[in-house]
């Protein structure tokens, strides 16, 4: 069994919250760069902004959806058995939720197994952000599966081991076996680059050990048990506030 994933267009509420929190982080100046109307904007001014916004769009959103839709439906259930037999795990069931909203915010909620997605990107974008989260809520049944002890909020920033669940999903993007889906480059932070493993930088690491490991015909259980050893093994480093 497969959960299903409903993509529907994101609430005004919902915008509203995500407006709110992410316009308190760094982010808050991508959000500026796309709708400079909400530079210093705060309160009820805000919320009339996003209200806004979401109804000028909402034709646009809606249509979005239906793109997505349709798109799902000729490639999501073959991608999410793929990268289950990748990761070595059944899915769950639970409905899975896309919001499609107009910003490019793109906020997941772990516990409640839904992410949001920025209306406007070309439909490879989209589709690789879709595949990106749905990584994440298998890879994440995946750990605790095998580490049944290491707390939830863990999970989430600036957590070592968020950060190894934000290396390893573009990883596994790349894998061959999901290329008839993903056909961009997978998104990375940024933020990565500076982090090393060693010598090497933590992307080219992990990834080299993946490629390796897949290789030599070992199992993801196999990777990432190593992998997380190696976080482990300085975990303090490992710490990331974005
Ligand atoms: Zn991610």
């Amino acid at each position: 069994m497969q959960p299903k994933l409903k993509i529907k267009v994101a609430s005004l509420a919902r915008e509203k919250e995500q407006f709110k929190i992410f316009l308190d982080t760094g982010f808050a100046k991508f959000i500026h760069q796309m709708y400079p109307e909400l530079k210093g904007v705060k309160g009820k001014d805000l919320e009339a902004v996003v209200r806004r916004l979401h109804f000028e769009r909402s034709n646009k959103v809606k249509a979005r959806v239906k793109q997505v839709k349709q798109e799902w439906a000729q490639k999501g259930p073959k991608f999410m058995e793929t990268i289950s037999k990748m990761m070595g795990t059944e899915w769950f069931e639970r409905e899975i939720s896309c919001h499609v909203s107009v910003a490019e915010m793109n906020p997941r909620f772990l516990e409640y197994v839904e992410f949001m997605m920025f209306y406007d990107y070309p439909m490879e974008k989209t589709m690789e952000g879709i595949y990106h989260e749905l990584t994440h809520f298998i890879y994440f049944k995946k750990f605790g599966e095998l580490f049944p002890k290491v707390e939830k909020k863990r999970y989430n920033v600036p957590y070592p081991e968020w950060l190894l669940s934000e290396i390893i999903a573009p990883i596994m993007l790349a894998d061959p076996r999901l290329k008839d889906f993903v056909k961009i480059k997978p998104t990375e932070y940024k933020a990565f680059v500076n982090i090393k493993v060693g010598n090497v930088k933590i992307m080219d690491y992990f990834s080299r050990m993946y490629t390796d490991y897949m290789r030599k015909g070992k199992t993801f259980d196999d990777f990432l048990k190593d992998a997380y050893k190696v976080i482990q093994k300085d975990y303090d480093r490992y710490f990331l506030r974005i």
